[in-house]
C-alpha cells in the first residue's frame, strides 16, 4: 500500500507494510520513502494520520537519511579510492581547469567545484579502464589462440553483482569496478570468461584449463571473492 501525505508544504512519500504484528514502526529509506511496518488492520488513513503525528521525527531522520545518501554516493574529500590494488587518498582542489592525476599516494581531482568531482572521477576510472583493460587482454586472447577461440566482443560495464561474464555469442563484459583491483585480479576474471568460450560450466575441463592458463588461479580469485 503506497499513499502520500504533505507536511508544512512537503510531501512524503509512504509505503505501507502489513503484517501479523502489534504495533507499528516507521523508518526512512535511502530514497526518502517512509516505510510504515504495522498491523494487518492498518489502513492508508491510518498511515497519513500516524505520519501527520510523527512528523518532527520523521523530518529530523528524513534530512539523516538524505545526507546519509549523498556520502555514500560522492567521492569526497580525503576518501579513499583504488586503483590496481593500492590506496590512495582523495585531493580535491577547486581549479580553472578540470583534471585528474595520480602520484604515490593520492588521486588528486581539479575541478571548477567540487561537486563536479564525482563526474571526473568516474570518467578517470573509465579511461583507465580501457587503457589497462586493453594492454592486459591481448596476451591472454594470443594464449587461447591454439583453443581457436576469441571473444565476438569486449564490453566494459558497470555491473552491480559480477566482476565478469561470456555470453554464448562469445561477448565478454568486464566490470568497470575491475580496474580497482590487482592486475592479476583483472587476469583472472579475463581468462576465466575466457575459457567460458570452451566451457559453459565450472565442472573439471573449465578448472583443468584454468590450470593451464594461471596456475595460481586459487589464490586471486579468494582476493576478489569470484568463483
Ligand atoms: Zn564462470
Amino acid at each position: 500500500m503506497k499513499g502520500k501525505v504533505i507536511i508544512n508544504g512537503k510531501e512524503l512519500i509512504f509505503e505501507v507494510l502489513r503484517s501479523k504484528r502489534k504495533n507499528i514502526t516507521a523508518k526512512i529509506r535511502h530514497d526518502g520513502v517512509v516505510i510504515i511496518n504495522a498491523p494487518t488492520s492498518f489502513t492508508v488513513e491510518n498511515a497519513a494520520d500516524f505520519i501527520k503525528k510523527h512528523h518532527r521525527w520523521l523530518e529530523n531522520n528524513f534530512d539523516k537519511a538524505k545526507k546519509q545518501a549523498s556520502v555514500e554516493k560522492s567521492y569526497s574529500e580525503r576518501s579513499t579510492l583504488h586503483y590496481l590494488g593500492k590506496e590512495y587518498s582523495l585531493r580535491i582542489i577547486q581549479d580553472n581547469i578540470n583534471s585528474v592525476d595520480i602520484n604515490d599516494n593520492e588521486i588528486i581531482v581539479r575541478c571548477e567545484s567540487k561537486d563536479m568531482a564525482e563526474a571526473l572521477i568516474i570518467n578517470w576510472y573509465n579511461n583507465k579502464a580501457i587503457e589497462k583493460y586493453n594492454e592486459l587482454l591481448p596476451p591472454i586472447v594470443e594464449k587461447f589462440k591454439k583453443y581457436n577461440v576469441s571473444p565476438t566482443r569486449v564490453n566494459i560495464r558497470d555491473m552491480r553483482s559480477r566482476w565478469g561474464s561470456c555470453s554464448n555469442k562469445g561477448n565478454i563484459s568486464l566490470n568497470l569496478n575491475l580496474v580497482k583491483l590487482p592486475e592479476n585480479c583483472i587476469r583472472l576474471v579475463m581468462i576465466h570468461e575466457m575459457c567460458h568460450l570452451i566451457y559453459f560450466d565450472h565442472q573439471d575441463g573449465f578448472h583443468s584449463l584454468m590450470n593451464e592458463m594461471m596456475p595460481d588461479w586459487k589464490f586471486w580469485s579468494k582476493q576478489l571473492a569470484f568463483k
